[in-house]
């Protein structure tokens, strides 16, 4: 029997062309096919300012960089994503805390921020940046979010590595409310570069750090020269402040940029696929997702919650039996404060009851675009032999 897998890619004999073009073209990296790729996808998404990246966790990192992460900083996020939210703000210095989710959405809850922060202003210890992650592709509640970080004085910085293609108060995700807002183009998600990642902002002068802490804090051009006495000779070039090499390739950004042309056309058979496991999975015991009236996900996951009851198999074996059956299902996710490493920094279980109630039900059905309908149905037929118990 053929495994259906949880997420895969979609390439296309047009990204094959892209690529081949820029391996016969002479520019492997720091050619054209970066900034053609950032113009698109600003484009796209309605924002200024694009600035491809490695992968997502890079443009993390550099973010919370650019934003004033450091040690004596804090940083807080959802515990319900994957490691790469709450680990961009270690490497910077910064300690993490987390804020637990609406069990509706599964995204952080804008009341429990709320009253971590009032909490936090009272012991002087509000947050610099907060890290909302768009879980499965459903943006979280920006507007309130930002006015929050407005009224307590920190930044925004949306983990949207789930969410491209998805939309919020009629905007594309990452045009609105978040100060920035950071894509992920691993093979996983919506479209992909193999890795690669994209930051989008407004701020012009946070997208210019963001380009120099890219490569090398290293710059090139005369007029930026903190030495410009030195600069004898068109070799010259500075290095002004610690970057990394985080750059994408162009073979990369052609791939990403070929993607892109496609990327309402995915979006549309994700769409018309959820809408489709909504109906058939109706009266299962299973919660489904739900998306506010100002939302349209990305739908980068279906996820459905086992409600554990009498006839109802448990989580763990509806998962095995799945898996038994070639059915490619996945957890998103295990609660990053539950890791080894972090209960190291003091964190444990009972913390954040919502995210770690939702990960006791979690699985991650089959969902992209090439998913048949008739795969679909198999899926459906699988899901409730296993349930049963
Ligand atoms: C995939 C993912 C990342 C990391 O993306 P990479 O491009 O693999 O570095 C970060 N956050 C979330 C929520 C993700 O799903």
């Amino acid at each position: 029997m053929d495994l259906i897998p949880y997420a895969t890619q979609s390439i296309d004999d047009a990204d094959l062309a892209a690529v081949r073009e820029v391996l016969s073209s002479g520019w492997l990296t720091q050619g054209p096919a970066v900034p053609r790729f950032e113009a698109a996808f600003a484009e796209r998404h309605q924002v200024s300012q694009a600035v491809a990246v490695s992968n997502a966790t890079a443009g993390l990192h550099i973010a919370c960089l650019a934003m004033g992460a450091g040690p004596g900083k804090i940083v807080w996020t959802s515990p319900n994503s994957f490691l790469a939210s709450a680990n961009c703000a270690l490497y910077c210095g910064a300690r993490v805390d987390f804020v637990d989710i609406d069990p509706a959405t599964r995204n952080m809850s804008v009341a429990a921020l709320s009253e971590k922060l009032e909490r936090s202003e009272r012991e002087h210890s509000l947050p610099h940046i907060v890290i909302p992650v768009h879980f499965a592709g459903l943006s979280c509640d920006l507007t309130a979010m930002r006015a929050l970080a407005d009224r307590y004085g920190f930044k925004l910085l949306a983990d949207a590595s789930h969410a491209t293609g998805g939309s919020y108060a009629g905007r594309p995700i990452g045009s609105t409310a978040a100060h920035a807002s950071v894509f992920s183009f691993h093979p996983v998600k919506i479209i992909t570069t193999g890795e690669g990642g994209m930051v989008v902002t407004e701020d012009e002068g946070l997208a210019r750090q963001l380009r120099l802490l890219r490569s090398h804090g290293m710059v090139r051009d005369a007029a930026s020269m903190l030495f410009p006495d030195a600069n004898s000779g068109a070799w010259y070039y500075e290095q002004q402040q610690l970057g990394f090499n985080y750059r994408m390739t162009d073979i990369q950004a052609a791939l990403g940029a070929s993607q892109l042309t496609r990327l309402d056309a995915f979006h549309a058979a994700r769409v018309a696929l959820a809408q489709r496991y909504d109906s058939l999975l109706k009266g299962l015991p299973l919660r489904l997702p739900v998306q506010p009236a100002d939302c349209i996900s990305a739908w980068h996951l279906y996820v459905v919650e086992v409600i554990s009851g009498v006839g109802v198999a448990p989580r763990a074996l509806v998962f095995q039996r799945l898996r038994d059956a070639g059915i490619g299902v996945n957890v998103h996710y295990f609660p990053i404060h539950l890791q080894p490493y972090y209960r190291k920094l003091n964190f444990g279980p009972g913390q954040f009851p919502h995210a770690e109630a939702y990960y006791a039900g979690a699985i991650s059905i089959p969902l992209y675009p090439a998913l048949t309908f008739q795969q679909q149905d198999r899926v459906k037929a699988e899901l409730v032999r296993a349930l049963r118990t």
